[in-house]
């Protein structure tokens, strides 16, 4: 077993009001530069949908992640090494300009500029940040399924519906949606890393963080292709590749990323998580892909377990972090309660931000359709009959086995249910948490977690120990360098380059 840190990010996606705060201040900060226009580290999706850039989720078309052989080895779909190499320059799965979309601005200087007493009132044109010319329409933005007003054109392609086979009526009764806000995973098994001929991506040993080096990087953009949630991208000023560096420059002194500190919903966890680097092989190279989403969740380990303790220190994963695993929010909502399940897991990258899936207004709709909507049993039996289908959340969370979604459901509708009660000054009904395998306790826990926590128990991110040697996490499978070379590949000990300098500098 070796044990090693990863911090890790949950989403309540019950309490995301698609506001949106989250991408602009991350843009702010960021990427908010030239040759970046286009870029949203975070952005947030409307689902259904076809997200940004366009029906990213299609690895038919895209090749992204990896795929598992007959034999039973994990590959990436890009291909193996030589066909990698084959691909530098010409390579056939990058997504363009009309992908993501064309970036604008507009000419707010004529508005402020414009001469008094004219006829016409000023307007401020749309100007493109690629051309500089004007743009007559917008056609797409990063943004165009928001709240369905895109959606009704693009729903039929959504990838995730035709991977489940669903069809959705798109009269405005019968309507679904909900928002992602989508970041990179910062997997555990990152393609992004393995498809790059430079060595330029890399994966730190201490925190689990993926990052771009801006001095080793090509432009070779085989980052782009290998990642499945589309989320490197390539700067054409600088001709470099770029990516979420999930703020490390504020995890490293203790605070939250920027989308999780400014985030309106408060809906983002923060915190570490340990795992056994020994099982990562094993946890991605499971046959059946509904199984990979228990497999992610079984290499998790118990921060509490003595031998897990013993070993962690044995790495050189330091006091702190162990003591911040224990009181890991992120931990719990995985672990513990089981209500974050990883995005796409049939990527088998092993990705660390996870999401509680959307209860929707079950209660309205069971008492509209004339049951009784207080009543638990009646509440927990409707699930299936949701507005937002439950396939569709498999789709996009277990690969789509729909039994975790209705777990993580049940439990959110039973803590509803259990609280209500106890609101009301009436005893709680122990049946309730007893019919989905929890007790009153674990239920006002689970309440005060996801309604009331207080900063400090959202994220719960401990300092970098800068007097300890850094590193890079080893991965196993590289297709296009020799990962035991460790002049390519330096150790946890830091021999070769000092792998934290240069970090993903941004010109
Ligand atoms: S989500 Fe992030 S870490 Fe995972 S493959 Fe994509 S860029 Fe790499
Ligand atoms: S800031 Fe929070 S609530 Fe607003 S869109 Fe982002 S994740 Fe959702």
């Amino acid at each position: 077993m070796k044990v090693m840190a990863q911090i890790a990010m949950v989403m309540n996606l019950d309490k995301c009001i698609g506001c949106h705060t989250c991408s602009v201040t991350c843009k702010q900060a960021w990427t908010n530069r030239e040759g970046a226009e286009y870029m949203w580290f975070n952005n947030v999706e409307t689902r259904p949908g076809v997200g940004y850039p366009r029906r990213w989720e299609d690895q038919d078309d895209w090749h992204g992640g990896w795929r598992r052989t007959a034999s039973g080895r994990v590959v990436p779909r890009l291909g193996g090494r030589l066909s990698t190499l084959a691909k530098i320059f010409a390579n056939p799965c990058l997504p363009g300009m009309d992908d993501y979309y064309e970036p604008w601005t507009y000419d707010y200087d004529k508005l402020l500029s414009a001469p008094a007493g004219q006829r016409a009132v000023p307007t401020a044109r749309a100007r493109s940040q690629i051309t500089g010319r004007t743009m007559d329409t917008i056609e797409w933005g990063p943004n165009w399924d928001d709240d369905l007003g895109g959606s009704m054109e693009t729903l039929d392609t959504d990838p995730v519906l035709h991977q489940m086979s669903l069809r959705v009526s798109k009269t405005i009764e019968d309507s679904f949606m909900f928002h992602l806000p989508r970041i990179c995973e910062h997997c555990l098994n990152p393609t992004c890393v393995s498809v790059c001929p430079s060595g330029a991506m890399y994966k730190r040993a201490e925190d689990g963080i993926v990052l771009v080096d801006q001095d080793r990087c090509r432009g070779w953009r085989m980052c782009v292709s290998g990642c499945p949630y589309k989320k490197v991208y390539f700067n054409h000023e600088t001709h470099k590749a770029e990516k979420c560096t999930l703020c490390y420059p504020r995890l490293e002194v203790g605070q939250p990323t920027v989308c999780s500190e400014t985030c309106v919903g408060r809906l983002r966890y923060l915190g570490v998580v340990l795992y056994d680097a020994d099982r990562v092989d094993w946890a991605v190279s499971r046959p059946d892909e509904t199984a990979l989403y228990a497999a992610q969740r079984e290499i998790l380990l118990d921060p509490h377990d003595p031998e897990v303790i013993g070993r962690a220190a044995a790495n050189g994963v330091p006091h702190s972090w162990l003591v911040a695993a224990q009181e890991s929010p992120v931990h719990r909502l995985i672990h513990d309660y089981e209500l974050a399940l990883p995005l796409h897991p049939e990527y088998r990258t092993l990705p660390m931000v996870w999401y509680i899936p959307p209860l929707s207004p079950v209660v309205d709709a069971v008492t509209a359709s004339g049951g009784d909507g207080e009543n638990h049993r009646v509440l927990l039996s409707a699930l299936s009959q949701m507005r937002i289908p439950l396939e569709y959340l498999a789709g996009l969370f277990t690969a789509g086995d729909t039994a975790p979604v209705e777990r993580s459901l049940r439990r959110l509708a039973a803590m509803r249910s259990y609280l209500r009660d106890v609101f009301m000054d009436a005893p709680g009904d122990e049946e309730i948490p007893a019919a989905v395998g929890m007790t009153g306790q674990d239920m006002e826990d689970m309440y005060r977690l996801l309604s009331i926590a207080k900063y400090d128990d959202r994220f719960v991110v401990p300092t970098t120990h800068s007097e300890l040697p850094r590193g890079l996490a080893r991965l196993e499978g590289c297709p296009i360098r020799g990962l035991d070379d460790d002049a390519f590949f330096p150790t946890a000990r830091g021999k070769g380059r000092h792998p934290s300098i240069p970090l993903q500098v941004l010109r």
